[in-house]
C-alpha cells in the first residue's frame, strides 16, 4: 500500500522504516515533503550571490580582455595564462546562469543550496551541478535524521 523512495545505497539505517501509526484515522500524512521554510531567505541570498557574480563576471571579463591586450602588443601570448584566467571566468559565469535560473523560477520556493559546497540549486536538482554530490541523499538522510 505504502509506496515509500527507495533509498540507493543505504546499507545501515537505524530508522528507515517508520512505526505504524496509531489508530488515529485523520492524522496528516507524513509522506508529504518537507515545507520550504527557508524560501525568501534562499531568495535573497540568491539574488545577493548574483549580484556578486554579475560583478565578477564582468572584472574577469576585463581582467581577461587586458592580459590578452598586453600579450598581443609584446607579441607574447601566453595561452596558459590566458586558458587559466578564461576557466575562472568560465565557472564564475556557469554559476550565474544557474543562478539566474534559479532566481527566474523560484516561485516554487523548494530551492536550497548544496551542503557540501554550497552552491544553489533547483528544486528540481539531483546532483550538485558543481561538485556532483548527491542532492537526493542529502534530502533523504536529513529527513531520516529528523525521525
Ligand atoms: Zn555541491
Amino acid at each position: 500500500m505504502i509506496s515509500k523512495p527507495k533509498l540507493p545505497g543505504r546499507k545501515k539505517s537505524a530508522k528507515a522504516t517508520p512505526p505504524p501509526p496509531p489508530g488515529t484515522a485523520q492524522a496528516a500524512p507524513s509522506s508529504a515533503p518537507p515545507a520550504p521554510a527557508v524560501g525568501q531567505e534562499v531568495m535573497v541570498d540568491l539574488q545577493r550571490r548574483r549580484d556578486q557574480l554579475i560583478a565578477r563576471v564582468a572584472e574577469l571579463q576585463w581582467d581577461l580582455g587586458g592580459l590578452a591586450y598586453e600579450m598581443a602588443v609584446r607579441n607574447q601570448m601566453k595561452v596558459d595564462l590566458l586558458v587559466k584566467r578564461a576557466v575562472a571566468l568560465q565557472d564564475a559565469d556557469a554559476e550565474l546562469a544557474e543562478v539566474e535560473r534559479i532566481v527566474r523560477t523560484e516561485e516554487t520556493g523548494s530551492a536550497g543550496a548544496c551542503s557540501r559546497c554550497g552552491a544553489p540549486h533547483s528544486s528540481g536538482a539531483t546532483y550538485c551541478w558543481q561538485c556532483g554530490q548527491s542532492l537526493l541523499e542529502q534530502v533523504s538522510s536529513d529527513a531520516i535524521l529528523r525521525r
